[in-house]
């Protein structure tokens, strides 16, 4: 399958995606309104997001608060209904600018940086929905609360936040089967009366709306690869 042959690729990617959708929602009898499409346009130009706008699809999920400054607020003016997610791990000097940027921001996981957005919240009057990222699977290299940590720190941030706090987010284990660990979070979740739950990406979103997705977040299977780090070796 040649990828780059097809101008109108992303609407097409897009629309076999929903199609998946409503397939994985009628498998698990639950309705595919329940089920929202987060485009991860990451590393992709805005182009890539113009077309996935005119294809209708309103909701994107960027990982750096830099990159979604640049791509996105220019498309506001046209599409008032675009949510922008915030779905990277967030340094705190950058909560501000996130706050300011994102209507959904996934990724709290930890004290400091829960300090830091409500103060940007304060400052910059604006209120994004928040997800506390679990770290599901206790892997040390990935952010997210530990699990072991993760009610009391779910707690403190409902506190904290009242109802802007809407739910929990995770990135499961690369090397098992995912949905176990998206069951956890689906229980975690409703554990604390809280409504979303973000999980499922490009290899496993069918798995997680099976375990309860209430939003998956889709890069790679509507906007192709992305470009690597480094450019090959070699080409013949
Ligand atoms: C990149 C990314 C995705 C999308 O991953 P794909 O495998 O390209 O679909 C989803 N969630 C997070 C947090 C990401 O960083």
């Amino acid at each position: 399958m040649i990828l780059s042959a097809d101008p109108n690729l992303v609407a097409t990617n897009l629309q076999e995606i929903r199609n998946r959708i409503v397939a994985a929602c009628a498998n698990s009898g639950r309705r595919p309104e329940e089920v929202t499409l987060v485009a991860v346009s990451k590393t992709h130009p805005a182009d890539a997001v113009l077309e996935a706008l005119a294809a209708g699809q309103m909701v994107f999920g960027e990982n750096r608060v830099q990159e979604a400054a640049q791509k996105f607020p220019g498309q506001r003016a046209a599409h008032p209904a675009m949510r922008l997610h915030i779905i990277g791990g967030l340094q705190t000097n950058k909560a501000r600018e996130a706050v300011r940027l994102a209507d959904c921001i996934e990724t709290i996981d930890r004290p400091r940086l829960a300090e830091a957005i409500a103060d940007a919240i304060q400052r910059e009057g604006r209120s994004p929905d928040l997800l506390v990222q679990v770290n599901i699977g206790d892997e040390p290299q990935k952010s997210g609360i530990p699990t072991a940590e993760a009610d009391h720190f779910i707690a403190d941030c409902r506190n904290r936040f009242g109802a802007m706090l809407q739910g929990l987010m995770c990135i499961p284990p690369a090397d098992s089967d995912p949905a176990p660990h998206f069951a956890a979070l689906a229980t975690m979740a409703r554990r604390h009366g809280l409504a979303v739950i973000s999980m499922g990406m490009s290899g496993d979103f069918e798995t997680a709306i099976a375990q309860g997705a209430t939003h998956v977040r889709v890069g790679t299977a509507i906007f192709g690869h992305r470009p690597p780090l480094a450019p090959p070796a070699s080409a013949p």
